[in-house]
């Protein structure tokens, strides 16, 4: 027996496209037992890797993801963490970077790898990605270095030849294979020929301190946009909203319209606990609401800098820490640090 042999991955099915064929009678795709995955991989039996499969019943489309289903990933990874050397999630394409971003604040110094994959053709078809992306990514959740720790002790998203953090990931196409971009963080590994990893690039936990999972959510947040002709009754009704967190997607470097009766809205909103996160509508690029008095002035109402966050990264992060803390100044302090990698510490 080689060292390979020795690896265990646990592969958890969510659903989505990778794990479904098509109806013969009405052409819909519909998901398949996944007991059936090696009969159309039967490549997975030369990775060397011990893997056991895991089905949500039933399988979802991402679609319907919640964050009580984030809660069941991570008690269940949780639960024998200890059991494997690192875990993949297969889920559909849509809401990936939602799930990615939530695993990512649920566990806490996390040491192994946690990688997350799908397709935009299902594994059944002939020219599926979902063939090399689920290899792949069995390859990274086992991959170890010289010291026998996990290579990427990260939750990531695989795909298409790119090792993405999951918290810097965004869904950028709904045709191509190359359904991800990380526009603000550079990729912590590339699988062509050789699969290299980035090592620079990848964080490192404690390794004296344990794994914690945090299996809280406070989902009571809203996501809204600004655009040029937002009316002032739209405002007061979106800010006057029972939630406890908004994240308010900007102009540019995090820039409003200058308008008196918006200004005071939201510093009234703040006022009353809410915690509004500026992130921008920009894909690429930071939050820096000094530059200009349009960003300012948000500022000074008590808006928080979502600096270069993935909108996907600052609803879930709110979650999470809306859910350890009530007070609104803990959680606006920490959604301005870094905690896993999701900011970049520059900028305003
Ligand atoms: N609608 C599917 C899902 O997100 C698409 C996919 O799997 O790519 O579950």
């Amino acid at each position: 027996m080689n060292e390979k042999t020795e690896s265990r991955v646990l592969l958890v099915y969510t659903g989505g496209t990778i794990g479904m064929s098509r109806n013969p009678e009405t052409g819909a795709l519909q998901p398949f037992d996944f007991k059936r995955l090696r009969t159309f991989i039967p490549e997975m039996e030369h990775l060397h890797i011990h893997i056991d499969v895991q089905s949500f019943d039933p399988p979802i489309d991402s679609s319907d993801m919640t964050p009580q289903l984030w809660i069941k990933l991570v008690e269940g990874i949780a639960q024998v963490y200890d059991q494997y050397d690192g875990f993949v999630i297969l889920h559909g394409t849509d809401t990936m970077p939602y799930t990615a971003s939530a695993l990512s604040f649920m566990f806490d110094n996390l040491t192994k790898p946690i990688i997350l994959t799908g397709s935009q053709l299902p594994i059944g078809q002939p020219r599926t990605d979902g063939k090399e992306n689920l290899i792949t990514s069995l390859e990274i959740a086992s991959a170890k270095n010289a010291i026998g720790r996990a290579m990427v002790p990260e939750v990531c998203i695989y795909f298409n030849g790119k090792l993405l953090r999951g918290n810097r990931t965004t869904k950028h196409s709904a045709e191509e294979f190359n359904a991800f971009k990380s526009f603000n963080y550079p990729s912590l590994a590339n699988a062509g020929v050789d699969l290299i990893f980035h090592e620079a690039n990848i964080r490192r936990p404690d390794y004296k301190r344990p794994m914690v999972p945090l299996t809280r959510i406070d989902a009571n947040v809203l996501i809204f946009s600004l655009f040029p002709g937002i009316s002032e009754e739209i405002i007061h009704h979106v800010l006057g909203m029972p939630v406890r967190g908004i994240v308010m997607r900007t102009f540019g470097s995090g820039n409003a319209p200058q308008l008196p009766w918006l200004r005071e809205a939201i510093a009234q909103a703040s006022a009353h606990g809410k915690v509004i996160v500026n992130v921008s509508q920009c894909k690429q690029g930071s939050v820096a609401m000094e530059r200009y008095s349009t960003g300012y002035q948000l500022k000074e109402a008590g808006v928080v800098s979502g600096r270069d966050m993935t909108v996907e990264s600052a609803v879930t992060k709110l979650m999470c820490l809306l859910a350890q803390y009530d007070e609104p100044d803990e959680v606006r302090r920490l959604m301005s640090c870094d905690l896993r990698g999701e900011i970049s510490m520059y900028g305003g």
